[in-house]
């Protein structure tokens, strides 16, 4: 076996770890929370390996990147779309489980975009962040 077969198959294992500790959570972690899920298993796994992991994976429809800007993207190991609430606050992401009926794009609306999902959030405070505003 040669180096080069040696490292693909560490990158495919390190790369399976990753995707296998985010489909156990159901809080979508952001790359840091995933990293530090990941080193409990492989130690010397580096930030950056996982970053370059979770591009990956989202890239190619995967697992979710949850947009928002300004805040830190969060990934979620469910790649089909359903809707999400965010705590404005805490920035904390819980599934929606109740059946909602995405919107949907006419085609002529598109502007020639393919490949469109559509993220629903819901964006409001958390019990615990509404908690602590007393
Ligand atoms: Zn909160
Ligand atoms: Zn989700």
């Amino acid at each position: 076996m040669t180096a080069e077969e040696k490292k693909g198959i560490r990158l495919s294992r390190q790369r399976e770890t990753i995707l296998a500790e985010l489909c156990k959570v159901k809080t979508h972690p952001t790359a840091d929370e995933v990293y530090d899920m990941v080193r409990k298993i492989m130690p010397r796994i580096s930030l950056g390996t996982v970053y370059r992991n979770l591009d990956f994976l989202s890239s190619r429809g995967v697992v979710l990147r949850l947009g928002g800007a300004g805040t830190q993207k969060r990934f979620d190991g469910n790649p089909n779309p359903h809707p999400h609430l965010r705590c404005a606050v805490c920035g904390r992401v819980d599934d929606v489980e109740y059946p909602l009926a995405l919107p949907e794009l006419p085609v002529e609306q598109c502007m020639g975009y393919e490949s469109l999902r559509c993220d629903v959030e819901f964006v409001g405070v958390c019990p615990v962040c509404a908690g602590k505003q007393v």
